[in-house]
């Protein structure tokens, strides 16, 4: 049941929970995520479930062979840092681990990169991007123990006076994309909807501080509009905290990017999109924060779609379709 609060909240532009608003809560300012390559791989690549990898993934430039100049998790956090310090004057930022499956090592590598993030000055929280199929209750646990604020290298940080807060954020990205396995295994997902639904319950059970966020796609190759309500409408179902809703694009180099030039598929048009992401705003509970409404735009590298509109003013365009329709975030949920 909504409170009149929340309804009152949602219905004042932009007609949704942005997840900036969860961050100002949380540290009295924004935060921003500085995304770090941790020289992580992934099963879909190296063979252990797939080669190759799901066919939009910019993985040819990510390669072994030509990834040799990552660097520390500290040194990359410094130099993001600087670049928001100098644009926005920002001072929290959260160590956002993007490249790649950032759960696919053992839990020890895992600890010592984790710390390291955590451990950095004006560092308040981290965010895990990871496969629904790469995690388990170990990793979990080691999740929790940060998100609660118990693990050692938190308590130290305190007891330093580096810290004013007495837990760090800390979230967990799965990539659900779709709950339609026949597009999945198109795409060369190389993993069912049937484990996305087990790691969530998996991390609900063993690491309940943790903050669940789904990555959902619309426009995937073949994909009806009435397909993606029915994974928008799943991904309702599961109750994350928040999620990012982003369209298919088709980056260079990728093996989407070939079937894409045989003419095998077409990439959503803005109106689609925007229809679509009012759509899923509407589904979605009450109290999910929204971390993202679009994908990639400007990127050299995106080969379609082209819409010549930057992210902001996309934004703009959902949230003028919610006033268009009267509508806000939530009011279609049936929870
Ligand atoms: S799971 Fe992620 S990192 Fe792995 S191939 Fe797919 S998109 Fe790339």
């Amino acid at each position: 049941m909504q409170t009149l609060t929340e309804i009152r909240e949602l219905a004042q532009p932009p007609y949704y929970k942005p997840f900036s608003r969860l961050m100002k809560q949380w540290f009295g300012e924004p935060a921003y995520k500085l995304t770090l390559d941790a020289g992580f791989t992934c099963p879909n690549i190296d063979g252990s479930k797939s080669t190759g990898g799901c066919t939009f993934c910019d993985n040819v430039s990510f390669s072994p062979a030509l990834r040799t100049g990552v660097t520390r998790v500290s040194e990359q956090l410094e130099q993001g840092k600087a670049f928001y310090h100098e644009r926005f004057k920002a001072t929290k930022f959260l160590a956002y681990f993007q490249t790649f499956t950032n759960t696919y090592d053992k839990v020890e590598r895992l600890k010592a990169l984790y710390d390291e993030a955590l451990d950095a000055p004006d560092i308040v929280g981290t965010s895990i991007g990871t496969r629904p199929d790469c995690i388990d209750a170990e990793k979990l646990k080691l999740l929790q123990s940060y998100a609660d604020g118990s693990s050692e290298l938190w308590q130290k940080k305190l007891a330093e006076g580096r810290t004013e807060f007495k837990r760090p954020f800390v979230g967990i990205e799965y990539g659900m994309q779709t709950m339609h396995d026949v597009t999945a295994d198109f795409v060369n997902r190389a993993h069912s909807h049937a484990e996305t639904v087990e790691a969530i319950a998996l991390t609900r059970e063993h690491a309940p501080d943790v903050h669940l966020c789904l990555h959902l796609m619309s426009g995937m190759p073949f994909e009806t509009d009435e397909m993606i309500r029915q994974s928008i409408e799943e991904c309702a179902r599961l109750r994350p905290d928040s999620i990012k809703f982003h369209h298919l694009y088709v980056y260079e180099n990728t093996v989407m990017a070939g079937q894409y030039a045989a003419g095998e598929f077409e990439v959503p048009s803005l109106e689609r999109h925007v229809r679509l992401a009012a759509d899923c705003l509407e589904h979605m509970p009450p109290d999910v924060w929204i971390q993202r409404l679009v994908g990639e735009v400007t990127s050299s590298g995106v080969i379609a779609p082209q819409w010549g509109r930057t992210k902001m003013q996309i934004y703009q365009a959902i949230t003028d379709e919610l006033k268009r329709r009267g509508t806000y975030q939530s009011v279609k949920w049936r929870g």
